[in-house]
């Protein structure tokens, strides 16, 4: 080769690379090195690091002294500071060169400004973190403002801006649903306002894509500089998520993509909601009384304990019980008795405030919940209720009366414990004569409480909370395509009979089935395009999909313990150490992520073959065997093959659908349709042979941590 031929290699290689003798100075550099560092070739000659580069030189100048004097290349160290001209970030490698007769004669540098890709993945990261909130709000089961809050909030510093605010179509304009930061208030929240104060916003229900303004005239939000994207319950245009500024500010340039990912989550938020609201109306209401039920009661209660944890505030409890009600109805009659019933809860009602809730919770006893209202209150309240039902007769009956026990939460610390409490209450009242009010907290035997055991039970009334939402959520992202509707239920249910086959103690298999109900949560952080990509995916896609494993951990852990953590963080782990993202292998791989990685797959190749029809269970199980030791844990996969019938006659569709893993008959479209979910593992077996071959980093302490 020329020697102008190979000058220009080395000139205007894609990395930096510099010669420096054994005091450090530069001896020679090349084109992209100059470039990188804004000096000339003849500016760096004869001169050392710090002179041209400041602190940073500094800092590579102690560096070097190392390489040199433990005469051992430094390789891919990483290095972020400033230089003279920008800030970012650097990635060298320093040797040692030597002569030929072996004697030191100074260092070989390469260098690559890794500025660019660090910014990304530093957005990447922020992103994920974002929707790991807004998950977790999701899940908290807090209040639709509440998570709409955390939603605007997540938005505008995901993408460096002021304010958010999310806001709901209406026929007649749109209603402001929640907002976070510099946000002129235009409403109270469920006001409806004209759209025309809000062009983007009206852009975006007219067009259903994401839309971006910067205007000198700012909008009804004091937004100058604002991007807003649609949020979709359901199909349907619900509303629109918008952050912006009050200033004019260049908007990132993928802004539109990732606020939309971030508006697809508040979609299933939204549907969650709505759903539940549903549901709890209408199996929430007692027939005879018309009050809430027992079941609404007990959710409210959980909720306001978990209220009241998390905001230091309180609330309390009066459970009421008729007196001698027995008597009623064996004097007048059953029907008589209803009637008393009715008469008594229509009188509780009268005392009872908009944000109380009073629910009929047995026979012919009530419970009342007073939020925000101290045990001296709430005594008041069940006093001035008493006397209702005391003060006039019923009709056919005559007199009838209640006795009431009363406790605050603040007292107990946790929902069961102000529950019995307020019974004990009760009790004493009734002991002491009826038709009278007691509190617990003048009985004077005072349940000591322990302070770390309150914040035990609060943190379990909480996480009990947590999951239910939290499954939602699985399964909401699931459904998202037909091709892994109901995968979480039906992987849980075949790790959980894979545990049971292997002799676990039944509550770490019903652990397992928890931690594989919320394996795949991350999915919400994956784009839905790479979710239902058709064709395979390039390394880059490979990489980001597999982030999910960390990101279902991250946001499971809220509610699982830190073993379920494990399982879930390492489902994509390989036998052979092939797998992620911690690279385990073998036994190193904690035992439920090796049930649930087969589960998965399992799942992946009878269910959702993302390049066409699914696997009979005979291949399947074949495909399986195969894979034992290399991808599959071999006792796991021994304990699959008692679970999966091995007679070919049991193939074909009948057989998959009464298969073990339950799975749903699935329609033609549903089963042809190419791009299925997210890879589990039979695709990255393919995939990751192409793309990831061999052990990965370790981003991860064995044990399992998702930090
Ligand atoms: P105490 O003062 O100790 O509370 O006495 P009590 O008789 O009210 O208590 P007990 O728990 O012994 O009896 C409750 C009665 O309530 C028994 C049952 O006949 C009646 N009951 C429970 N549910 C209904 C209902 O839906 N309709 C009617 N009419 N009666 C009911
Ligand atoms: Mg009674
Ligand atoms: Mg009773």
């Amino acid at each position: 080769m020329s020697v102008d031929l190979l000058t220009a290699l080395v000139n205007t290689a894609p990395v930096g690379a510099a010669v420096l003798d054994t005091t450090l100075r530069y001896r020679w550099v090349n084109g992209t090195l100059c470039a990188m560092n804004g000096h000339s070739a003849e500016e760096h000659l004869g001169r050392l690091p710090s002179e041209l580069l400041g602190e940073l030189g500094a800092q590579l100048e102690t560096l070097l002294r190392q390489v040199l004097r433990d005469n051992d290349p430094l390789l891919n160290y990483y290095f972020g500071g400033r230089r003279p001209g920008a800030a970012g970030y650097w990635m060298g490698s320093y040797y040692p060169l030597r002569n030929a007769a072996g004697e030191l004669i100074g260092i070989g540098a390469i260098v690559t400004d890794v500025t660019e890709h660090e910014r990304t993945s530093a957005r990447e990261r922020q992103f994920l973190t974002g929707l790991v909130q807004v998950a977790q709000a999701v899940a908290s089961h807090a209040d639709s403002q509440e998570v709409l809050a955390v939603v605007a909030r997540e938005a505008a510093e995901m993408l460096d801006l002021d304010g958010a605010v999310v806001a709901s179509f209406h026929p007649d304009g749109v209603s402001l649903e929640g907002r976070w930061g510099n946000v002129t208030v235009v409403s109270e929240p469920g006001t409806v306002l004209p759209t025309a104060t809000m062009p983007v916003t009206e852009l975006v229900r007219g067009t259903g894509q994401p839309q971006r303004q910067v205007t000198e005239a700012p909008d009804a939000f004091g937004f100058r500089s604002r991007v807003a994207a649609p949020i979709l319950v359901e199909g349907a245009l619900w509303g629109a998520v918008k952050a912006g500024s009050p200033r004019m500010v260049a908007l990132p340039d993928d802004a539109e993509v990732r606020l939309g990912r971030f508006a697809d989550l508040v979609g299933l938020a939204v549907a969650n909601a709505t759903e539940q609201r549903r549901l709890i109306e209408q199996a929430s209401r007692d027939a005879l009384t018309g009050l809430r039920n027992r079941r609404a009661f007990q959710e409210r209660i959980a909720s306001e304990a978990q209220r009241a944890t998390r905001h230091v505030t309180s609330f309390s409890l009066v459970l009421l019980d008729i007196d001698e009600f027995k008597a009623v109805n064996d004097i007048h009659g059953h029907d008589v008795g209803d009637e008393v019933l009715v008469e008594v809860a229509r009188r509780l009602c009268e005392e009872v405030r908009a944000e109380d809730l009073i629910a009929r919770i047995g026979g012919e006893e009530f419970a009342w919940i007073l939020p925000d209202v101290g045990s001296a209150g709430a005594l008041m309240a069940a006093e001035r209720a008493r006397l209702l039902i005391a003060d006039t007769p019923f009709r056919d009956v005559g007199p009838v009366t209640v006795s009431a026990g009363v406790a605050n939460f603040e007292e107990a610390g946790d929902a069961d414990l102000l529950f019995r409490q307020a019974d004990r209450a009760l009790y004493e009242a009734k002991r002491r004569g009826r038709n009278r009010c007691v509190r617990h907290s003048d009985l004077g035997d005072g349940c000591v409480r322990e302070p770390a055991g309150r914040a035990r039970s609060a943190r379990v009334a909480e996480q009990a909370h947590a999951l239910p939402a939290l499954r939602a959520l699985a399964r909401a992202i699931d459904a998202k395509d037909p091709a892994t509707f109901q995968h979480s239920e039906r992987v849980a249910q075949l790790a959980r009979q894979l545990a049971d086959l292997l002799g676990w103690p039944r509550p770490r298999a019903l652990a397992l089935r928890d931690a594989a109900l919320l394996h795949d949560v991350g999915k919400i952080g994956i784009p839905e395009q790479l979710l239902f990509k058709p064709g395979p995916l390039t390394s880059e896609e490979y990489e980001q999909v597999k982030t999910h494993a960390r990101l279902s951990c991250q946001i499971a852990r809220e509610v699982v313990n830190p073993e379920q953590a494990a399982w879930i963080l390492h489902h994509h782990e390989r036998w052979d150490g092939g797998g992620y993202p911690a690279g385990l292998a073998g036994e190193e791989i904690p035992d439920g992520a090796q049930l649930l990685a087969l589960a998965d797959a399992w799942d992946a190749m009878t269910v959702a073959r993302p390049y066409g029809e699914p696997l009979s269970q005979t291949e399947a199980l074949r495909e399986c065997l195969t894979a034992a030791g290399r991808q599959f844990a071999p006792a796991a996969v021994d304990a699959l093959r008692t679970l999966a019938p091995t007679d070919p006659r049991a193939d074909g569709p009948r057989a998959r659908r009464t298969g073990l893993a339950a799975s749903p008959g699935r329609s033609p479209v549903a089963t042809t349709r190419a791009g299925a979910a997210l890879p589990a593992d039979i695709r990255p077996m393919t995939e990751a042979a192409r793309v990831a071959p061999g052990r990965t980093v370790r981003p991860f302490p064995a044990g399992g941590s998702c930090q």
